[in-house]
């Protein structure tokens, strides 16, 4: 279906094309372009609390948050009084300032690692953590070159880490299709050093490390998968992935969109997982880029200067971005409320959604935990990216443009979690779901 009119998005529309001549694909992050789900992507002028305002002054409830930092919403006052505290007091020093200190001690003690270094990314966070495993098991077990992760799961665009990928690699399937690597320009030597499991899979996983397990390095997972739709992982599965350091491995937790959002020890503190090394983004920068990687002071002592490993970066340790991590980290835990509140918003979020879909004959599925959610178009249980790729998206692009038409900024992409934020209000949540209702009703019509 066409775009609403095309006066109500006339200056997204310049915008668009504009952007197009000097950006490829007029986006700087490939999921952004609304490629999947067609129309052209709105240009967002500002974001208050669960609204996004665009460049033709329409506005949007907001359930991407930027895609899992603005947990508190957007514009948010400390968060904003933070930023505007630090600023006039210099953007980057290229030297070591409090606010690192305050952040690095307020995520060690939130989260129970000993050490944690700043970075800019999530991607630069994996990737980091990664080099620091190897180095750390090389030192007395050279062989152990090997990385294996999961099926559809995303730890960010590093060459050895774009293998069988979920979130935009899932959605802008390429004409790789789904060999590995998931991206041109990975050499398959890089990629050969990449072994890959299915999610959810205890005995797959176990067979696995019966094999290679002498060989890897470290085992890196989503602890709870945002990337190929929301997966929840099963008790069978966190006690296979606890197995893996038995087998002299280290167990890499990539929370970068599940840390301090599922609750204030992340998705590994509510699971109950222990983790060797753990990755954070997204949140712990409070909407500016941030980027982390923690875990026990053996480990972490072994990067630069203290070790051999070495990891650095020019905007590392951004004064305005600790400030708006540690803002945000801090409202979190005065008000650890929010998390009941978004666990609840979000599990009533879900259960309208089933409730209307069936009402209207659209086969979902609903996942969700805390306030990350995906409702699959699909009939039957999701728990792999097998079981998730087999969902209608030309169904779920078509709902997405009429939720979008009905001012409600649903994640554009079947792969992806949508998040409930603290500014989402119940009154949000009925118009969501009137909304969704009048999505799935013209899904059905001809
Ligand atoms: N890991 C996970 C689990 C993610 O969800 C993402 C981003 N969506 C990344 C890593 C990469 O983070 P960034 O986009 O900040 O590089």
């Amino acid at each position: 279906s066409p775009a609403p009119t095309a006066s109500l998005t006339a200056r997204s529309d310049a915008l668009f094309k504009r952007a197009q001549q000097v950006i490829p694909g007029g986006v700087n992050s490939p999921v952004r372009a609304f490629k999947s789900v067609g129309g052209s992507p709105r240009f967002i002028a500002r974001a208050d609390g669960a609204t996004l305002t665009d460049a033709d002054g329409q506005n949007y409830l907001d359930y991407i948050g930027s895609w899992g930092p603005m947990i508190l919403g957007h514009n948010h006052p400390a968060v904003r009084q933070a930023i505007q505290d630090a600023l006039p007091f210099g953007t980057s020093f290229g030297a070591p300032n409090e606010r690192e200190v305050l952040l690095a001690e307020l995520v060690t003690r939130l989260t129970g690692t000993e050490k944690v270094r700043f970075v800019s990314s999530g991607t630069e966070a994996t990737m980091s953590a990664l080099r620091l495993a190897r180095g750390f098991v090389g030192q007395t077990e050279p062989g152990r070159k090997y990385t294996l992760k999961f099926r559809g799961n995303y730890h960010g665009h590093a060459d050895a880490l774009l293998v069988e990928a979920g979130s935009g690699l899932m959605t802008n399937a390429t004409s790789l299709g789904g060999a590995a690597p998931s991206s041109a320009g990975v050499p398959p030597e890089y990629a050969a050093l990449t072994l890959v499991a299915e999610y959810n899979d205890a005995a797959g996983l176990d067979d696995l490390m019966a094999q290679r397990g002498h060989e890897i390095a470290a085992v890196i997972f989503e602890p709870v998968v945002g990337n190929a739709g929301v997966l929840i992982p099963s008790a069978d599965f966190l006690a296979a992935l606890h197995r893996v350091r038995g087998a002299g491995a280290l167990l890499i937790a990539d929370e970068v969109m599940t840390g301090f959002r599922l609750s204030l020890s992340g998705a590994t503190g509510l699971l109950g997982l222990e983790p060797d090394l753990t990755c954070w983004g997204k949140i712990i920068g409070g909407g500016l880029p941030v980027g982390a990687y923690g875990g026990r002071s053996e480990i972490m002592d072994f990067v630069s200067p203290l070790g051999p490993v070495y990891q650095a970066g020019t905007l590392s340790g951004n004064p305005l971005a600790m400030a708006a991590g540690l803002a945000t980290l801090t409202e979190l835990e005065r008000d650890p409320g929010i998390y009941t509140q978004l666990e609840r918003y979000t599990a009533a979020l879900g259960a309208g959604l089933s409730d209307l879909a069936a009402q209207a004959g659209v086969p979902i599925t609903v996942n969700t935990i805390g306030s990350m959610l995906t409702a699959f178009f699909l009939e039957g249980d999701v728990q792999h990216y097998g079981q998730a790729a087999r969902a209608d998206t030309a169904a779920f692009s078509q709902w997405f443009r009429a939720m979008l038409a009905g001012g409600v900024y649903w994640a554009p992409s079947q792969f992806e979690s949508i998040f409930v934020s603290a500014a989402h209000t119940p009154a949000d949540l009925d118009f969501t779901l009137s909304a969704a209702q009048s999505a799935f009703t013209h899904l059905k019509e001809p």
